[in-house]
């Protein structure tokens, strides 16, 4: 070995020194951004309290959903033994009414007949028990007013959707569920075009945006997201309850930034910046439409288990009740009952392709917006109805939304790749929601 060797070998060494000297200062301010610190600080801001409450409203909504639908096949069960469906089908039959007209006469009546023998479950599950846990602001006459204007939507929609899906069953026997779902497609697509225009301003009232910091702000994200900014609203939304959302909707001319008034008064700029990001990402990377396709192919699915189980359903007891076949009007109450029970055990997956684009929007909207820490409070205000931290299998099956602890986790991962010298922010505690 001579001197020659040593010396390179010391000059090595001195170069992996040196940059390693070089590269610490990097290391030192990524090491002190710990992702997970910063997270459970986030997590603090809810009292153990509110956290149990929260825990306990989510869990219960659950169970509450699995009742639900055991009530409507129960219900829809009650409709088809009291026979109704069947003497109104056999009167109008007999006066020569044509067979579109019905049907529609039979779901009419069917859709009125479950709403309101569903009633008392809603006021329990949609009243009662969020004014319980503090998510509700209306008085029980305001909000039976508007269960009484989403009735009439749901009688006129769901009549029709109804008729429709029996014209496809009667004309394509073998193939109505292929047919069925893309006609439940375009109807979505439909549904989704005229909803933010003309359903949403029958429960709440749109204004203009004032100008100021966050009209701003807003502006400025959707310059650079290429949004169309002629329509940034605000709704009353603080009518029904204090929760804090937004929403992009429309296409072309008609696209709108809609802001509940909640997010406006009760986040600072940061965290409505931040949602908004949000929201901004579905919009671009069209989620509705990534919807709307969900929607047709779990249709599909449901239609075809239906196509192959409702006539065993229909043989073993149904005829009896002077129901004659899956195209007959008075078979809605099995039709239905089914279509619920399938729902129910199609949720893990429907919730699972909602959770995908929101967490895709949630990536946008961090980009977009580039406020980690507002994004993260505003997570934990939603935490008044959403558990935050389930267990992995829980938010797999059951969360539509990744959980609050999967997004401040994810806005804490974000603030360490993309903000140079990122410090922990310490959150000032929530206050606690009261419950009436
Ligand atoms: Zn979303």
């Amino acid at each position: 070995m001579t001197l020659g060797d040593d010396m390179a070998r010391a000059n090595f060494w001195v170069a992996i020194a040196v940059g390693c000297a070089a590269l610490a200062p990097t290391w030192a301010r990524a090491a002190a951004f710990d992702v997970n610190h910063a997270t459970a600080l986030y997590l603090a801001v809810l009292s153990p309290a509110a956290r149990a409450r929260s825990d306990a409203y989510f869990d219960g909504g659950l169970w509450l959903d699995a009742a639900s639908t055991l009530i409507t096949v129960l219900l829809c069960w009650v409709i088809l033994r009291v026979g109704l469906l069947v003497s109104l089908r056999d009167a109008m039959r007999r006066r020569g009414w044509r067979p579109w007209v019905v049907m529609l006469a039979v779901a009419a009546l069917f859709v009125l007949l479950l709403s309101l023998l569903q009633l008392p479950w809603s006021i329990y599950v949609d009243f009662l028990r969020e004014r319980r846990f503090g998510l509700m602001n209306q008085t029980f006459g305001g909000w039976l007013g508007q269960q009484a204007i989403a009735l009439a939507l749901t009688l006129v929609a769901g009549s029709l959707v109804l008729t429709v899906i029996n014209a496809v069953i009667r004309a394509f026997p073998r193939h109505w569920w292929l047919i069925g779902a893309g006609v439940v497609g375009v109807l979505a697509a439909f549904f989704s075009l005229i909803t933010p225009v003309f359903i949403m301003p029958l429960f709440n009232t749109y204004t203009d945006l004032a100008p100021g910091p966050l009209r701003t702000r807003i502006v400025a994200m959707a310059d650079a997201n290429h949004i169309p900014t002629n329509h940034i609203v605000v709704f009353d939304a603080s009518r029904q309850s204090d929760r804090i959302s937004a929403n992009v909707s429309g296409v072309g001319p008609t696209v709108q930034i809609s802001l509940t008034d909640n997010l406006v008064n009760r986040t600072s700029l940061p965290e409505a910046a931040a949602v908004v990001g949000h929201e901004m990402g579905h919009y671009v990377l069209g989620h509705v439409w990534t919807g709307i396709a969900v929607i047709t192919l779990l249709s599909a699915a449901q239609f075809w288990l239906l196509a192959r189980w409702a006539p065993g359903v229909l043989a073993a007891g149904a005829w009896r009740r002077g129901v004659r076949g899956i195209d007959d009007p008075a078979a809605l109450p099995v039709l239905v009952g089914l279509m619920s029970a399938l729902t129910l055990l199609f949720l893990p997956l429907s919730n699972t392709s909602t959770r995908y684009t929101e967490s895709a929007a949630d990536a946008f909207g961090l980009n977009a917006a580039r406020e980690p820490d507002g994004f993260a409070l505003a997570a934990m205000k939603l935490s008044t109805y959403r558990k935050i931290a389930p267990p992995w299998w829980e938010e797999a099956l059951f969360y539509d939304h990744p959980s609050g602890h999967t997004r401040v986790y994810r806005a804490m991962q974000w603030k360490k790749d993309h903000v140079p010298g990122a410090i922990e922010v310490v959150p000032a505690p929530l206050p606690d929601v009261k419950g009436r």
